[in-house]
């Protein structure tokens, strides 16, 4: 009996049921990983492939019920917040001391991540003596992937391709050791290669990131090119994008905007191979793979940008083909995530409201925090992201990340009264992996903050 397994856009087989013992060390690596045994067959398709090893007897993603009280009890204990709970409970606002503290009315951790957590934890607690790997940071969030280090887990590291290209570096990995996926997922080629080492898998994937993959397999089925908004160096596009047999990935509405210009009036496909030299599949041909286009999304994009680009090529091909011809050469489906969508609306209520300044805790690579960062920016308010509470510094000075990208340092970052010569008021969020306590810490320095400074005056 034979399995296949696509690495590197070939297709192969691979011999079961003892996989381990298929393992090979001397066939020369893929994509800097070590090669396995495998023997040519039948083509599967990317989904077919994923669901073949998701059905292994090895692979996970429902958790352990011996471990899961336990797992739960510790993040009950390492992640909620006595203060934010009491802050839920009174209207989202806090008064304390010269200080008016408005709480998001949605924020912090999104039942994605803290299943992927929890997922983790279980899998440590199920499996004390074994080797654990992770491979890549759980959620973005450097205090949470320091305590699973903490705890033990290993992070896959990365090494860079002959040609520069970071990726990976999967070789440590044994058959007999635990790998847990991050919420974000992992590329089709990671999952291959450890299904056929042969070694445990967790899969902690956030269900909604499985819908976009779902979403590119149906674009592939309806045989049109996915145009993906997000990052593409962003690992759950990397991943959703190994899962896509055709796509070009989209950052923003004005690389969209080219797209649809390209689609409608043609230009110079030099150009555009270039522009988007990292952001294509294998052979994309701009003059033959946008006929027909569906849209997909990295979950923790603007939603609003996500909706646009949408439109922009629906209307485009309306353009191009006209109405009746529309659904051949347009697909649509809601792939934006509850919980992004949620955080977004309840900060574009946030910062309606009067406030001095904003304070958004969340690690300095996530994107949904990034985004929330910007809906206050975009608002003309005083905005200061950071990742912990170490970053608010003695003194008023504060540590934290701009929109755009740097980490800079800001004094007298706090105001001593309000504009109106009241209170300060303060409006705080956090990302989708951000620990409620977290935020409690962050809002403890802000009040002493504003004790010393206000004994100062
Ligand atoms: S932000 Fe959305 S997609 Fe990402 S982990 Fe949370 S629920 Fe899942």
């Amino acid at each position: 009996m034979f399995v296949t397994a696509g690495v590197s856009g070939q297709r192969w087989a691979r011999a079961t049921p003892a996989r381990s013992s298929h393992v090979s060390r001397t066939l020369p690596a893929v994509s800097g990983v070590r090669s396995v045994r495998m023997v040519a067959e039948p083509q599967l398709d990317k989904k077919q492939q994923r669901r073949r090893i998701m059905q292994g007897e090895k692979f996970n993603r429902r958790g352990f019920a011996d471990t899961k009280e336990e797992a739960q009890g510790m993040m009950v204990e390492e992640f909620t917040s006595e203060l934010l709970r009491q802050m839920r409970e009174e209207a989202y606002i806090l008064e304390r001391d010269g200080i008016t503290v408005y709480l998001a009315k949605a924020y912090g951790f999104c039942w994605g991540v803290e299943r992927a957590i929890a997922l983790a934890y279980e899998a440590r607690r199920q499996y004390p003596t074994e080797r654990i790997w992770i491979t890549n940071e759980i959620i973005h969030n450097p205090n949470v992937n320091r305590r699973l280090q903490e705890m033990g887990v290993h992070f896959v590291p990365e090494a860079r391709d002959a040609d520069g290209r970071v990726h990976k570096d999967l070789s440590g990995i044994q058959p007999s050791d635990v790998v847990v996926l991050p919420a974000f997922g992992a590329t089709l080629e990671e999952m291959t290669y450890l299904d056929a080492l042969g070694c445990r898998i967790v899969d902690t994937t956030c269900p909604w990131v499985s819908k976009v993959w779902n979403t590119v397999d149906k674009h592939h089925r309806a045989q049109c090119t996915s145009v993906i908004h997000g990052k593409w160096n962003h690992e759950e596009t990397v991943a959703t994008a190994s899962f896509a047999e055709k796509y070009v990935i989209v950052r923003d509405l004005g690389q969209a905007e080219y797209l649809c210009d390209y689609i409608l009036h043609g230009g110079d496909k030099q150009t555009f191979l270039k522009t988007f030299r990292n952001a294509m599949s294998a052979d994309f041909d701009p003059d033959r793979d946008l006929v027909k286009v569906g849209v997909a999304n990295q979950t923790t994009m603007m939603k609003n940008e996500t909706a646009a680009i949408g439109k922009m090529l629906e209307k485009t091909m309306m353009k191009k083909y006209g109405p009746a011809e529309l659904s051949e050469h347009f697909v649509a489906f809601n792939t934006i995530c509850d919980a992004t969508q949620e955080r977004q609306d309840a900060m574009l209520e946030l910062v309606e409201r009067e406030l001095d300044v904003v304070l958004v805790v969340g690690g300095f690579n996530s994107s949904n925090t990034s985004h929330l960062v910007e809906i206050a920016e975009q608002r003309g308010l005083a905005v200061y992201h950071v990742d912990s509470a170490a970053r608010i510094l003695p003194d008023n000075v504060i540590e934290h990340r701009t929109v755009h990208g740097e980490v800079v340092q800001t004094r007298g970052w706090l105001p001593h009264n309000g504009t109106d010569g009241g209170t300060v008021r303060l409006g705080v969020t956090s990302g989708a992996s951000t620990p409620d306590r977290h935020v409690e810490e962050c809002l403890e320095r802000v009040f002493l903050t504003h004790a010393v400074e206000r004994a100062r005056v």
